[in-house]
């Protein structure tokens, strides 16, 4: 379904929810980001990514969330949460690696921008994650900078094991989990975390459905 943007008096959860401001609540920004990807997941979409939605949020940036995902063609993180200009930040790196330059990111949108939303977002059937189980199997360390993208998975798949058939699909939940475990315990993050003011969760996204599922629900 097409849109031509901002719908003046949106539906329930929509995107006027609570959430979406600088200094909300986790739980808020939480309920309006999953809003959005069941308005995408029902076709339903309410943001267009025209040029009008790109001037209306030209002024100064308030996100609400910042969400790091893979670099997946068919992952479109603006599209699949059904959110327009300003409001959220987006991250991707291969497997959604993480490295000094995400870490500084991410502290800058949760420290300067009073960002309560941190989502770590895996998908299903990741060729990072994929690439790192190939390499273990193979005993090759690939070369270039491609080998910190295998070395930052590899811990996730050796703890599902190599022998494990479904060592692919659980490796890549194993793997958000770690990411989500490491930034909550970020040296500018863990204080917020552990105030409540920020959450950090891990979801995975259905490449079939378009359906992102919490890991770990509270
Ligand atoms: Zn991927």
């Amino acid at each position: 379904m097409g849109s031509s943007g901002e719908t003046p008096g949106a539906p329930a959860g929509g995107p006027s929810a609570p959430g979406r401001q600088a200094g909300g609540t986790p739980r808020a920004a939480l309920a309006d980001l999953l809003a959005g990807n069941r308005r995408f997941v029902s076709g339903q979409p309410v943001h267009g990514h025209d040029v009008t939605a790109a001037a209306a949020a030209s002024g100064d940036q308030q996100p609400y969330a910042v969400v790091l995902g893979c670099i997946d063609s068919r992952v479109p993180l603006e599209a699949i949460f059904d959110q327009t200009f300003g409001a959220i930040c987006v991250i991707r790196t291969g497997g959604h690696v993480l490295d000094r330059a995400v870490c500084g990111s991410i502290e800058y949108v949760v420290g300067q921008l009073g960002v309560p939303l941190v989502m770590v977002l895996g998908h299903e059937r990741c060729g990072a994650v994929g690439a790192a189980v190939d390499a273990l199997r193979a005993g090759e360390r690939p070369g270039g900078s491609l080998a910190h993208l295998v070395d930052e998975i590899a811990p996730a798949v050796i703890e599902v094991g190599l022998d494990d058939p479904a060592v692919h699909p659980l490796a890549i939940r194993r793997h958000v989990r770690r990411t989500v475990h490491t930034l909550r315990h970020d040296d500018l993050l863990a204080g917020p975390v552990a105030a409540g003011r920020v959450a950090v969760v891990g979801g995975l996204y259905d490449l079939a459905t378009g359906e992102v599922a919490l890991l770990d629900p509270a």
